[in-house]
């Protein structure tokens, strides 16, 4: 097998096994430990100390205990303290972008390109939303002397899952500390570097003790104890769809709001005057971007009778030049699935699929010989047939989309609706009028024109129906979510 080589410093970092974990500015051990797996082979990276219900405890003070500094500072101080957090993970980019790619397995080219340098662009959008912000609105009313004051909420807890562990803790942490309020954070455990990466980061950085806590552990256990805490303030998590109603259901006893970013089935309509060449391009570069496993992608696609047969054999040409390797291997365009289970998982979801009448196009299964053998990679995989199959219509979480040919415009949005989802779909057609329509039609938080897998910062990016609900992220509303109103008022 091809060996590559870590830079020193990447190197230096996974051999101090295992991992300690972070909180009140100090780094803590557990007993307990996880080994972190390279899904390209299988082997062990290092392992990883797992928090314990009373290590969450003690974090959740020390977050409540600086909250009190830490929720007064000036909006510039916080900012000049996201901005250094910034240049400082510009700064370990390569470092971040190896981490980020023996861990979840994606080619090292999207971790230098997107994960890392994205992240860092967030931190340093809510640096300057925070220094933008009106905290005092005086509301200028008749019988009293009134204003809203926006104020931080206080301990705020954030459960992250294993496909973007870098990119979306920074969107969810950036506007809370942004914002004032102080966090604990529990990454997935299968992918926890980056983010324990970050908290030396933020260490560096001159963040007071407790602002940032930071504690992988196992969801049952860790996980539990964090979002059932009456101490948080608010709770964000992002995951899947089951989770995420569990959490729901456990904040609510607490009266603790929870921010929920959950899991989708996004649509692709695809009309008989698309640009079939970009169309191809378009989904196929966003299906297969980190192997599938990104909620918001689009794995139904649902193409016109007219331009189906063009339409399908070139996704069937491009599915089949896509070079599956090792992330960090420059030439690998697509790396192995994250995990065994999800593997195992996707394998299970397609033979079912297929079962219930679906045809498999292109891919359906997983290398078995060579050295891909050795990891978790599974073949882009193109299936066709009726979305009334179950996989047309539930998350499978990997590199594999449902083909489903339509021949009424306004039938397919109908269609394209009953799903229960509701994360991102997108529409092609060179007819904008027509496009901004059915953007409209589509029910979900995000509706792209002629791509999928859009993101700027101050492009809000949310959720309904069973994909979420209680915020989203990356734009000024997200800011202003981590601020609770209060009314002071004096009758005149
Ligand atoms: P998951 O829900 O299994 O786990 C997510 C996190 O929750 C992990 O850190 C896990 O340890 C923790 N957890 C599990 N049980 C818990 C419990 N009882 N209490 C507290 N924490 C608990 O999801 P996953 O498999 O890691 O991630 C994949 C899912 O995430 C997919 O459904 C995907 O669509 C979704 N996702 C959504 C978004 C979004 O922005 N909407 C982004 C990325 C991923």
């Amino acid at each position: 097998m091809k060996t590559y080589t870590l830079q020193d410093q990447t190197h230096a970092f996974i051999e101090a096994s295992p991992q300690k974990f972070y909180f009140n500015g100090e780094w803590h051990a557990s007993e307990k430990t996880i080994d972190v797996i390279d899904p390209a082979t299988a082997s062990v990276i290092t392992q990883v100390s797992l928090s314990q219900p009373e290590d969450v405890a003690n974090a959740i003070g020390s977050a409540e205990s600086a909250f009190k500094s830490w929720g007064k500072t000036e909006p510039s101080e916080r900012a000049g303290l996201l901005r250094k957090l910034a240049e400082l993970i510009r700064r370990d980019l390569p470092i971040l972008a190896e981490l980020e790619s023996i861990d979840v397995g994606k080619p090292i080219g999207e971790a230098e390109g997107f994960d890392i340098p994205f992240a860092a662009e967030c931190f340093e959008y809510f640096a300057g939303v925070a220094e933008d912000t009106e905290y005092e609105v005086d509301l200028g009313l008749e019988l009293t002397d009134s204003h809203t004051a926006k104020i931080p909420y206080g301990v705020s807890a954030f459960v992250f899952p294993w496909n973007f562990p870098f990119c979306l803790c920074a969107w969810g942490i950036a506007p809370a500390l942004a914002a004032g309020n102080t966090i604990v954070v529990k990454p997935a455990s299968e992918t926890p570097l980056s983010t324990l990466y970050l908290a030396k980061l933020i260490e560096e950085a001159g963040f007071p003790a407790g602002v940032a806590n930071v504690l992988p552990g196992a969801g049952s256990v860790a996980g539990e104890a964090l979002i059932s805490d009456p101490r948080i303030k608010l709770m964000s998590f992002t995951g899947s769809t089951e989770v995420g109603r569990h959490i729901g259901e456990v904040c609510g006893r607490n009266l603790v709001p929870a921010k929920l970013e959950l899991g989708g089935k996004g649509a692709a309509i695809v009309c008989s005057d698309a640009d079939v060449d970009a169309a191809v391009e378009g989904l196929s570069g966003a299906l297969l971007f980190n192997a599938g496993q990104v909620c918001c992608t689009a794995s139904r696609w649902y193409v016109h009778e007219s331009v189906y047969d063009e339409f399908v054999s070139k996704a069937k040409a491009h599915f089949e030049s896509i070079k599956l390797g090792r992330g960090l291997d420059t030439d690998s365009q697509m790396g192995p699935i994250c995990t065994q289970k999800q593997m195992a998982k996707i394998l299970e979801c397609v033979a079912e699929a297929q079962a219930d009448g679906a045809e498999v196009i292109c891919g359906g299964k997983r290398p078995m010989t060579g050295e891909l053998s050795q990891g978790f990679y599974f073949e882009p995989t193109l299936l066709a047939g009726d979305d009334s199959n179950k996989w047309a219509q539930e998350e499978i979480f990997g590199p594999v989309t449902f083909l489903i040919k339509f021949s009424d415009e306004e039938e397919v949005v109908e269609r394209a609706n009953r799903n229960q989802y509701g994360l991102a779909n997108s529409v092609w057609t060179q007819d904008l009028a027509k496009a901004k329509t059915i953007a409209h039609e589509l029910v979900s938080g995000n509706s792209w024109i002629n791509a999928h897998n859009v993101f700027e910062y101050g492009l809000h990016y949310g959720a309904c129906n069973q994909s979420g609900c209680g915020g989203g992220v990356n734009s000024r509303a997200t800011f202003e979510g981590y601020l609770r109103q209060m009314s002071v008022a004096a009758r005149r």
